[in-house]
């Protein structure tokens, strides 16, 4: 392990990826028997990088760990050093994972939107659209966006959900279908959002490039609706100088990992973070396993251990 070490692990938590890996699909894991758990929270019990000793508190996320390596679930995990960085001040390892991988991510959709010039000035009160809210990525990036003052539109195929995301900070929840309408579809479509944080990918990812006003961007980090952007053209693009940000969380440097777990710490209120979060014992995984493939679960899964 380059410069990292091993972890006494609190906290893990259950994410996309992770169900997938828990349900056997082929594509996340590389080497069988695999306990999953992306990311983790703990201490350093031993120590390959000068950064860290043992006793430190730690978050890790990162790349193979709960793919190539025993996951977080385990107990007792390895890092590279670069994917550790130290639990920020005034934040607990349960409040770590209730963030996790998926919160990490969404704050680097926000990131890439407001480093492309995307604030919430250039705004100017304009909605952000972030795709796939009720889930974990959707549910942090809605709360983040309404923290950094933008106007957040969340879309959801739960209907009933719509107090939830509200109270995380949502101005408006349009359905689902809406942003996956074959019917409906054009090349440029009316420009009613400054940005979009998209979750989901396939007719929703194109809708929401369609959609965004001149200048404006798209982080994209998810495909929970599919791999695929159909329909798309290079006509936003060109004639509307809309930028797609790819966002990919393992790729994140350790200064953006910083960064990002900084913005978390001092963006995201308790309170929000609460009302996203369920602590669940290891032995109820599974089943959830299976709900958050298919969409099922709301915000944020940790796993107390
Ligand atoms: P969740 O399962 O928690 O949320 C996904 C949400 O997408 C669902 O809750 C649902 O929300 C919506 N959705 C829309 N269409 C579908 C569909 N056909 N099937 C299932 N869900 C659908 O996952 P996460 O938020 O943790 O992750 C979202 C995506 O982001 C995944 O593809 C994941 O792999 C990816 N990801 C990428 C990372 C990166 O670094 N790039 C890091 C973490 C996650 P609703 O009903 O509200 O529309």
């Amino acid at each position: 392990m380059r410069g990292g070490g091993q972890v006494r692990v609190s906290h893990s938590s259950l994410n996309y990826k992770d169900g997938l890996v828990i349900l056997g699909r082929p594509g996340v894991v590389k080497d069988w028997p695999i306990v999953p758990g992306i990311d983790f929270a703990g201490t350093v019990v031993e120590s390959k990088s000068p950064k860290f000793k043992p006793g430190d508190a730690v978050v890790h996320t990162g790349w193979g760990v709960g793919e190539r390596r025993w996951g977080g679930m385990a107990g007792l995990a390895s890092s590279r050093g670069s994917w550790l960085v130290p639990l920020p001040a005034g934040m607990t390892p349960e409040r770590a994972m209730a963030i996790g991988t998926a919160g990490f991510t969404a704050m680097l959709c926000v990131q890439a939107l407001e480093d492309a010039g995307v604030t919430p000035e250039w705004a100017g009160g304009a909605p952000v659209l972030v795709t796939g809210a009720s889930g974990g990525v959707g549910s942090v990036a809605v709360a983040l966006l309404a923290a950094r003052g933008f106007t957040v539109v969340a879309s959801t195929g739960r209907p009933e959900l719509e107090g939830y995301l509200r109270g995380l900070g949502a101005a408006e929840v349009v359905g689902r279908a809406g942003l996956a309408d074959e019917a409906a579809h054009r090349a440029l479509d009316k420009e009613t959002y400054a940005a979009a944080v998209d979750t989901v990918g396939g007719l929703t990812l194109t809708t929401a490039i369609t959609r965004t006003r001149y200048g404006g961007a798209v982080a994209a980090c998810g495909l929970a609706g599919g791999g695929d952007v159909p329909r798309l053209t290079v006509f936003p693009l060109i004639l509307r100088n809309v930028r797609l940000l790819g966002v990919d969380s393992v790729m994140a440097v350790p200064p953006l990992r910083a960064r990002a777990w900084d913005g978390l710490a001092c963006l995201l209120s308790p309170a929000a973070l609460e009302s996203l979060t369920q602590v669940v014992p290891l032995d109820q995984v599974p089943p959830l396993a299976a709900d958050i493939i298919d969409g099922k679960v709301r915000g944020r899964v940790v796993v107390a251990l």
